[in-house]
């Protein structure tokens, strides 16, 4: 229940899906969250209330990760508001599936700006603020091990995540940060239900694929993160941690 007690966390992309989740499971486990959002405001809001309601403390604070005004004014309001920082979730992100045949510019601009270089910026802007016994984790995915057919820019951008998260937790290691990635299977999120892919061709064959037999939800993600998050994991750095239900 405490194992994050006087921790200070930032989760960008927590106004929904799996990052909200996260939120809520930090916060549950005791940290001070900061619930990052581009768009959803009132979403973002509704996690900080819950938390609240809950005996936690949160605060919803917008910030674009392509932006690095944006990121640097994210990183500030943590400090400002609660002092220092221990745990950083990248979170945000992006899917959209296509033919080789389909890639345009912008297909691409769009993963890779926000699942790479958003991830790139946070942990660049938060890195001068983290001290020993801090660390951040990358939401991945199960595409880096699966490799899904028309996938090649989404599989492409989380396969760069896993390659940050080893870089990351060399160049970092030396001060006591842990980096590590968490790559779910397929969750039911807001994300996935406006993708369509929720009860699709696409669901039946990660279920038919996953030893579990299921696909994922928000609960089979956030306690990874938190457990990463801990002092619990504190020989644990430069992992990717499939959170698949087997599937690989
Ligand atoms: P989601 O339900 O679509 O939620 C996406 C979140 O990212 C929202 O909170 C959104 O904020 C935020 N966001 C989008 N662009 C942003 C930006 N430029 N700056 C800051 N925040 C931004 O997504 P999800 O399904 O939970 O996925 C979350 C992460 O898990 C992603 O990195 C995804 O690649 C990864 N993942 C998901 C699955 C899955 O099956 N769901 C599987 C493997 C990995 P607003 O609400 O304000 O727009």
């Amino acid at each position: 229940m405490n194992k994050l007690k006087d921790k200070v966390a930032i989760v960008t992309g927590a106004s929904k899906g799996i990052g909200a989740g996260i939120a809520r499971q930090l916060a549950a486990d005791g940290a001070k969250v900061i619930v990052n959002y581009i768009s959803s405001k009132s979403s973002a809001d509704d996690v900080v209330a819950d938390i609240e309601a809950a005996g936690g403390m949160a605060v919803a604070v917008r910030a674009d990760v392509r932006v690095k005004t944006d990121v640097d004014a994210l990183i500030d309001v943590a400090i400002q508001r609660f002092g220092h920082l221990d745990i950083v979730v990248n979170n945000a992100g992006i899917y959209q599936f296509a033919k080789i045949e389909e890639t345009t510019e912008a297909l691409y601009r769009q993963q890779f700006d926000i699942n790479v270089l958003g991830t790139l910026l946070v942990a660049g802007a938060a890195a001068p603020h983290l001290g020993r016994g801090s660390c951040i984790i990358n939401i991945s995915s199960f595409v880096t091990r699966v490799l899904p057919a028309e996938s090649a820019i989404y599989s492409g951008t989380k396969g760069a995540v896993d390659a940050i998260t080893g870089v990351l937790s060399r160049e970092l290691g030396p001060r006591g940060i842990r980096v590590n990635a968490v790559n779910p299977g397929m969750i039911e999120t807001e994300g996935t239900h406006a993708a369509g892919a929720m009860d699709s061709d696409f669901q039946t064959w990660n279920e038919g694929l996953t030893p579990l037999g299921r696909i994922g939800q928000v609960r089979d993600i956030a306690p990874i993160v938190s457990f990463l998050a801990s002092d619990d994991a504190g020989w644990v750095t430069g992992e990717v941690i499939l959170g698949s239900g087997g599937m690989r």
